[in-house]
């Protein structure tokens, strides 16, 4: 069946055998067995055996399996069979890293599944979109991400954009008129489609299909789309090893062409040579090392509540200038507590905190009874009726479903005495505006028991003011006083408080929908509201630590300017200069540029003003993290370099939108996620300084060796040895490295930074010398004591090998000094790493089978102590260095 569109609601309801209360629980689980979950079947991800053959896709191992098939040739069988047996380790240890990093993918991709609003056996509640089914009612507003296909069969301005579908960007406006059966899928208006998203108002409507059934699941269209394990940063180094190999094959070329020509050396023994300086320079273990390294962030970061959906944003974390911030929710605590209530003759304090309805009225400080001013009731009466929240006890405790603004005006009510229950039941209601935070208010039409219309509106004050003609004094109507309440509402605002105005007007009784030009003026100014939102302490020493990091805070916000400026003060945010969105609009594109530089404090600001922020913003060079949680906030998250969605309050349209979802939407989250972001890249530069020397000391080895003749201090299957052990426990050991302690005290790195700086091309050249010159060193002393050439490569392997331990632990800072005791210990990863190896290398030294399979011999406890006084001496020079090289800097 897929004629929904051509059915009326009625017929779909009762195809699905369903009704507009929705299913009752033991229908809608009898349902969920049969059919299964609403879950598009995961994408084709590639079988475990190509995932496993995709790991010998890549130039350094297409060289290393050349090498293989030379010394096959040349009947070196030894050769041939670890360079085969290390590739193939190499693959299953990139494939179980791989695997690894994938799960954790997957298992932060589910923190932020997402949720549909239901009705069933008549009552609304959120479920997880795989539980619906067949002939659930949904119910969409804006923001929303339809969660399977749906007949509608009411809706109030239902827009849905189906880019997803048709890939027609602009929105549709849905009706629930049935449309011919051969009507195209965009003009379907009577349906609402899976993965796309409302953009604007309500409707509701009866699940007809789930699952693959739905549309986007039959032209299997991925939604979210696969994340594949690479960043730019990642890219930039695979361009980095073609052209390494590049570098090496020439390499291998020379080394072969001068010892044959110019030694006359034996061309068999040219070609080992050859195969040995391509297998020591290629760091085969590097690419593994970086993904697992880049995974290990993603998951640090999501342990902290900051999901990653895209992981480039995990290496853009790192370059951020400027956080452009929500106030509410992100900064404050977003528990909201009216403390002002100010009429046309009175300005009440209220007492109480939280959302419990207990707390009194007073005066001037006088305490009064409420009852006293009849007249103030029906500010509370609007406050209680023009909302949608929800306020519940639950064990003497008092919470809220809904909008925590909405969530005050009910405990004032109650404060008031007025009862929920019976408000609602003697003034019901008929038809709503919502708010949206472009319009900054919300209107409710309401009729009561003698069929009179009353139209409640609250909202922001300048908004609700200019609605007004009138306002109640003494329960009269007379002429409203605008300077009069624009004085107050500075001074509340002063306060810190967010001021809410409230209006009513009468209408015609026979009105049972309300619009838009209903809500233009002839309202009667009831009061405003004063309501604290206290900041987030944790906000405030954010704040201070980005200050440190050379990250500056922007605060855009939809609320008042004055009450902006008193929050930001507290916040340590800006310099107190605000600017309005209505300034905003005045400012031609240069203005803006010069004024989004020194100006922290954006008020009144409406998703479209956030997009012209970051744009001006990233006109000045900067690197901006945006936060939004609205429909029409898309477009800024989109445009910023890293858009972040709210996870609790966000709707599903900005999640789709943001690179990063915080599940706690805090601000000091994303805080957090900027110095995960400064050290994942920090241990990605560290694995490569770490693991290139290993290579570069290798290579000068044989290089040495050629170039003067002399038997190969390090065989092929040595050097491979090497590389393998050591890329598999010391440098996984640097993806565990926690932050260095001055992450936060430098300023973020430049955008276009290389990833490899002229200092770690420095670094890397110099302790590839120091290996080697030490290696050899070791080599040519064994050989001089006469002992056999097993022994002395022995000796210049372990040499190799100790010293990477030693330069393990100066990698840890990169530049920072290892002093203290905490500096060698810090990281248990490094210490068990280094046993590990220790115990590795023993057996590699001392097993009869790893002496024959790989050439090697004991060695006594002197060449021991040599070896390790050249890991000390190694160590102290590599410190020595850092010093010289801060010198430098510094100037
Ligand atoms: P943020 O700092 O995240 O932008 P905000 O709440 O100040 O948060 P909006 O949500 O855009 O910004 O709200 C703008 C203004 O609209 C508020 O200052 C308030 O006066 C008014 N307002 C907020 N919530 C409601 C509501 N539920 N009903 C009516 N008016 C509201």
């Amino acid at each position: 069946m897929s004629d929904w569109h051509h059915l009326s609601s009625q017929e779909a309801l009762a195809a699905v055998a369903s009704n507009a209360q929705g299913l009752d629980l033991a229908e809608a689980a009898k349902r969920l067995a049969q059919d299964g979950p609403n879950q598009l079947n995961p994408p084709n991800r590639r079988s475990a055996l190509v995932k496993f053959l995709l790991q010998f896709h890549n130039v350094l191992i297409y060289v290393l399996l050349a090498s293989a098939g030379v010394t096959a040739i040349l009947a070196h069988w030894v050769d041939t069979s670890v360079i085969v047996g290390v590739v193939v380790i190499n693959a299953i240890i990139g494939f179980i890293q791989e695997g690894k990093a994938e799960k954790a993918m997957d298992a932060i991709r589910r923190m932020s599944s997402p949720e549909a609003t239901v009705l069933r056996e008549g009552k609304r509640g959120v479920i997880a979109t795989e539980a619906l089914v067949l002939g659930d009612i949904v119910l969409l507003q804006s923001g929303d991400k339809v969660p399977a296909d749906l007949r509608l069969i009411n809706v109030k301005n239902l827009r849905i954009e189906e880019a997803a579908l048709t890939g027609e960007s602009t929105a549709v406006e849905k009706n629930i008129i049935a449309v011919d059966a051969q009507a195209a899928l965009g003009d379907r208006f009577s349906m609402a489609y899976s993965g796309t998203l409302v953009v604007y108002g309500q409707g509701a409507g009866v699940v007809v299909a789930t699952a693959d059934k739905t549309e986007i699941g039959r032209i299997s269209v991925m939604l979210d789309n696969v994340q594949t394990l690479t960043t730019p940063l990642l890219r930039q180094m695979e361009v980095f090893g073609y052209w390494l190999t590049i570098a090496i094959l020439a390499l291998s070329a020379i080394t072969f062409l001068y010892g044959w020509l110019v030694h006359q050396f034996n061309i068999g023994d040219m070609f080992i040579a050859a195969v040995s300086m391509a297998v020591a320079a290629i760091p085969e273990g590097l690419p593994a090392v970086l993904t697992i390294t880049l995974a290990f962030g993603v998951q640090r970061m999501a342990k902290r509540s900051a999901i990653i959906r895209r992981l480039p944003a995990v290496e853009a974390l790192g370059s951020v200038t400027v956080i452009c911030t929500d106030k509410t929710g992100t900064l404050t605590r977003n528990e909201m507590t009216v403390q002002r209530v100010l009429t046309s003759d009175q300005v009440f304090e209220v007492s109480g905190d939280g959302y419990a309805p207990h707390g009194g009225f007073s005066i001037d400080g006088k305490e009064t009874d409420i009852i006293e001013h009849v007249a103030s009731l029906d500010i509370f009466r609007a406050g209680l009726l023009c909302n949608d929240a929800a306020l519940h006890e639950t064990a003497g405790l008092w919470d809220i479903a809904g909008d925590p603004t909405e969530g005050a005006l009910i405990t004032l009510a109650m404060k008031a005495g007025l009862d929920p229950v019976f408000e609602h039941e003697s003034l019901p209601r008929t038809d709503l505006i919502p708010f949206e935070s472009e319009h900054r208010f919300m209107a409710t039409l309401h009729h009561n028991h003698a069929g009179h219309a009353f139209i409640f509106v609250k909202g922001a004050a300048e908004q609700i003011l200019g609605m007004c003609n009138r306002q109640r004094s003494l329960g009269e109507d007379v002429p409203l006083k605008l300077s009069q309440w624009h004085m107050k509402l500075k001074e509340t605002g002063a306060l810190g408080q967010r001021v809410l105005a409230l209006a009513m007007k009468s209408m015609e009784g026979g009105q049972r929908e309300l619009h838009y030009a209903d809500t233009q003026g002839e309202f009667t100014l009831l009061g405003m509201v004063g309501i604290t939102d206290p900041p987030r302490e944790e906000a405030i020493v954010a704040v201070r630590n980005c200050r440190a990091a050379g990250i500056s805070v922007k605060m855009i916000t939809g609320d008042h300017a004055e009450t902006a400026r008193s929050i930001a003060t507290l916040l340590g945010i800006g310099n107190g200069r605000t600017l309005t969105g209505s300034e905003l609009d005045a400012l031609d594109e240069t203005a803006l540029r010069q004024a989004v530089r020194d100006v922290g404090v954006f008020a009144r600001a409406s998703p479209e003003h956030k997009l012209r922020l970051v744009t001006a913003l990233q006109a000045n060079g900067e690197i901006i993290a945006m936060t939004g949680d609205g429909v029409n906030d898309a477009p800024a998250l989109k445009r910023a370099d890293i858009g972040i969605a709210m996870g609790m309050k966000g709707t599903e349209v900005a999640k789709e939108a943001a690179e990063i979802v915080l599940a706690d939407d805090n601000f000091a989250t994303i805080v957090h996620a900027v110095k995960e972001g400064r050290t994942v890249y920090d241990n990605i530069r560290k694995a490569i300084v770490f693991i290139m020397p290993t290579n570069g000391g290798e290579a000068g080895m044989v290089l040495f060796a050629i170039m003067f003749g002399m038997t190969l201090p390090i065989t092929p299957v040595q050097i491979l040895w090497v590389n393998m052990v050591t890329a598999v426990t010391l440098s996984l050991a640097l993806s565990y490295e926690k932050s260095e302690p001055g992450v936060m005290q430098r300023p973020p790195r430049a955008a276009n930074e290389a990833i490899l700086s002229g200092f770690m091309i420095w670094r890397i050249a110099f302790v590839s010398l120091l290996l080697s010159t030490g290696s050899i060193a070791l080599f040519l002393w064994e050989s001089a004591r006469g002992v056999g050439i097993d022994e002395s490569r022995t000796a210049a392997i372990n040499a190799l090998v100790v010293g990477e331990m030693a330069y393990l632990f100066n990698c840890r800072y990169m530049l920072a000094p290892i002093r203290t005791w905490q500096d060698f210990t810090g990281n248990s990863s490094v210490l068990l790493t280094i046993a590990i190896l220790a115990v590795i290398q023993g057996l590699f030294t001392y097993l009869p089978f790893m002496q024959g399979m790989f050439g090697v011999a004991a060695i006594d406890a002197s060449v021991w102590g040599r070896i390790i006084g050249f890991g000390i001496l190694l160590f102290i020079v590599v410190e020595v260095e850092k010093k010289f090289v801060l010198r430098i800097l510094k100037k």
